[in-house]
């Protein structure tokens, strides 16, 4: 497994957790799987439903002696493509149990209402910030389009924020930390003090906090950005020596790193700010503003994250938001 070197820390549990490294189609760049070589056989997370990630894994577990049949337990750490897509593969293979977040719970199966739920959410967000509608229907098709890299698999057993499971011979606790993804757990082995991140906390990049449609039972949709920091704030006051992550390099200096993270979203507040200073605009006006350049597949991204930014804002009652004629949403400084 390649780490960064966590001198003078040294956690032989790390011996015992396999990444297998797999190619997305997405900006991110490839995703990290785990494989836990225990009593249940366990992968974590899954990849995308590609053929290119499935003989990736495929050829990683046969490096390690297994194959995809061998496996009897994944754990899904969040309900993003790139985590879960295969996964309908591998229990079809393997007859695998998943593990997972109740919120994880509707995409991992598939469930239609979640997906029409979705789909309206997409389209109704773009056009309310701005995105003029022919950018829209083709950003709100490119995302109906993901589920091309979802295989589907019954969730056996929901996880959630308190409970301890076994891993590699030692307890993790199960931390819900909403921000990247509403159903995202991290899992934490104390003794170790190793966090399994997953995108929580990623080392070359700020995880995106993602706006989407309110969670099952919810009538409001979440505040990602918001929830992001009080997730970001709980690990920052956490004993960790190690994040492993679902991204790029693993992550030793944990509050630096987060303090740079929070210098990184205040700089991007002020420049909000600055930007309406001008006077009332959409988010998308925003969103054109602050990243210069954005093909298709940064739309609904960049539009997430100024409005994750503009939720803070609002928060601290320093913008208020109206709704024009058009129905397009215009943020202004209070
Ligand atoms: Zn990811």
């Amino acid at each position: 497994m390649q780490t960064v070197p966590i001198d003078p820390f040294d956690a032989p549990l790390l011996g015992k957790i396999h990444q297998i490294t797999l190619p997305t189609p997405f900006p991110v760049g490839p995703v990290h799987t785990y494989l836990i070589p225990d009593d249940p056989l366990t992968l974590i997370d899954a990849g995308p439903c590609t053929p290119a990630a499935q003989a990736a894994l495929q050829a990683g577990l046969a490096q390690l002696g297994v194959s995809l049949s061998d496996i009897q337990r994944v754990i899904i750490t969040h309900a993003h493509v790139d985590h879960y897509g295969l996964v309908g593969e591998i229990v079809a293979a393997s007859g695998a149990e998943v593990w997972a977040h109740p919120l994880a719970q509707p995409s991992i199966e598939g469930w239609p209402s979640s997906r029409a739920l979705h789909d309206r959410f997409w389209l109704e967000l773009l056009l309310a910030s701005g995105v003029p509608a022919n950018l829209a229907q083709r950003t709100a098709s490119l995302y109906q389009g993901m589920e091309q890299l979802i295989s589907h698999a019954p969730v056996a057993r929901l996880l959630d924020e308190g409970e301890t499971i076994g891993l590699a011979g030692a307890g993790w606790q199960v931390l819900h930390c909403p921000g990247h993804a509403d159903s995202l757990i991290c899992l934490y082995q104390p003794m170790d003090r190793l966090l399994l991140g997953n995108d929580h906390l990623l080392a070359h990049i700020s995880s995106n906090a993602i706006v989407g449609p309110p969670s099952p039972g919810e009538s409001q949709r979440r505040r990602p950005l918001v929830d992001y920091w009080a997730s970001l704030g709980r690990i920052y006051e956490m004993q960790i020596a190690l994040v492993i992550p679902g991204h790029g390099d693993a992550v030793a200096d944990v509050r630096s790193l987060i303090h740079s993270r929070f210098r990184f979203y205040e700089r991007r507040l002020a420049r909000l700010q600055e930007e309406l200073r001008r006077g009332p605009q959409s988010v998308w006006q925003l969103a054109q503003a602050i990243f210069r350049r954005l093909d298709l597949t940064d739309t609904y991204l960049a539009t997430s994250e100024v409005l994750g930014h503009l939720d803070v804002l609002e928060g601290k009652g320093l913008v208020a938001r109206t709704t024009s004629d058009d129905g397009i949403w215009r943020y202004r400084l209070t």
